[in-house]
């Protein structure tokens, strides 16, 4: 709650374009309501997204915000700057601004260089991980080119550029099973997330055989640490406390692609991050969800959780991605700081080899052509 015991109206709370004050700035945060925005996170922080929204607009930053940032970051982005990491790439490449600010993980933020080669791309920390795109590689692809010869190989974008550029085509979650189905032959290689690829064979297996690493190889795969924290005796004990049992007209238990299979087998509905938020609106309009659980990263959860404010949710704040907290406000002020004073910013920019970009943005062109 505000200090004052109000909370003082401002204009377009998320709009960035507009230069705020920090009053306002405060006041905008505390009019978010969020439900996991507590008033001594605004009281300490404001005025540190002050100075982040100051410079963004001073030096006309483009500041990607994923959906799995806690809600501070996330909330730095205008609300056509925040979604998953494709499509933040895709709306990145068609802006005029120089300086790309992608608050998530190294991975994502290649992706948006691949697609705009010419534009400085930044990441608050460069160490910054991930369990999939860091346990496979180009190596791992050839390998499986080797065992597998003339299969096609569809690769989740969650994964490195080198990986991307010896592979024939890419995917995301929302898109993977109709990507899947335009391939020619009857085998394709899916990597790197076995889980993923363990729903997709099964999704596909009347009109494909999905190989991928692990399945009758000794080939390397790789899950995401944060989906693979969910088990069926998890969600079937969700069930039951949070009373959301199945089939259930107004309660859903969603769980992400990157679960288990049983663990997909046992939510209401299961999907991309887009996926389920667009579930999720859609029977809010219809006035059909009171409650919700969703398996996946707990910010999204945090984030869901003010974008729908009649919706009880309830979050596992236990699974949250290591790699993506280590975007914070601190680090992402340190960039602004060092354009603003013309610093040297090889520190926080991503940088690809020339050859690797022309190679790897062959496969997420042609997913682009297939999915439309
Ligand atoms: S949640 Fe974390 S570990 Fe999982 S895919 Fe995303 S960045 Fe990687």
């Amino acid at each position: 709650m505000h200090p004052t015991g109000k909370t003082p109206p401002v204009e377009n709370a998320l709009n960035g374009s507009k230069e705020l004050t920090f009053e306002e700035v405060k006041n905008e945060l505390y009019n978010r309501h969020h439900p996991s925005l507590t008033s001594l996170d605004i009281e300490v922080h404001a005025k540190t997204v002050h100075k982040i929204r100051t410079l963004k607009r001073k030096h006309n930053v483009v500041m990607l915000g994923h959906n799995y940032m806690e809600p501070l970051v996330f909330g730095l982005s205008d609300k056509d700057e925040q979604g998953d990491s494709l499509g933040l790439s895709m709306f990145a490449a068609k802006t005029e601004a120089q300086y790309l600010i992608f608050n998530g993980v190294p991975f994502m933020a290649e992706t948006a260089k691949i697609l705009s080669p010419n534009k400085t791309v930044l990441v608050a920390d460069k160490t910054a991980g991930c369990s999939l795109a860091d346990n496979f590689g180009a190596e791992d692809v050839r390998k499986l080119k080797e065992l597998y010869p003339g299969a096609p190989v569809m690769i989740y974008v969650n994964s490195y550029a080198d990986a991307k550029a010896e592979s024939d085509i890419c995917c995301t979650s929302a898109n993977a099973a109709h990507i899947a189905k335009s391939m020619p032959g009857d085998t394709l290689i899916f990597v790197p997330d076995i889980f993923f690829a363990q729903n997709l064979e099964e999704e596909l297996k009347e009109e494909k055989n999905v190989v991928y690493p692990g399945k009758d190889n000794t080939a390397r795969g790789a899950v995401c640490e944060v989906h693979e924290k969910f088990t069926l005796s998890d969600l079937l004990a969700i069930r039951e406390s949070f009373e959301i049992p199945k089939g259930h007209p107004k309660r859903k238990l969603y769980a992400h692609w990157e679960c288990r299979p049983n663990v997909l087998k046992e939510a209401d509905f299961y999907g991309s991050t887009s996926q389920i938020m667009k579930d999720i609106a859609a029977r809010v309009e219809d006035n059909h969800l009171e409650r919700a659980f969703v398996a996946s990263e707990c910010e999204l959860t945090s984030n869901l959780a003010q974008e729908f404010p009649k919706v009880q949710f309830w979050t596992a704040c236990s699974v949250r991605c290591s790699h993506m907290a280590k975007v914070r406000l601190d680090k992402i002020v340190n960039i602004l700081e060092a354009i603003d004073s013309g610093e040297d910013l090889a520190e926080y920019e991503v940088t690809l080899d020339p050859a690797v970009i022309d190679k790897a943005r062959l496969p997420i062109e042609r997913m682009l052509e297939a999915s439309v």
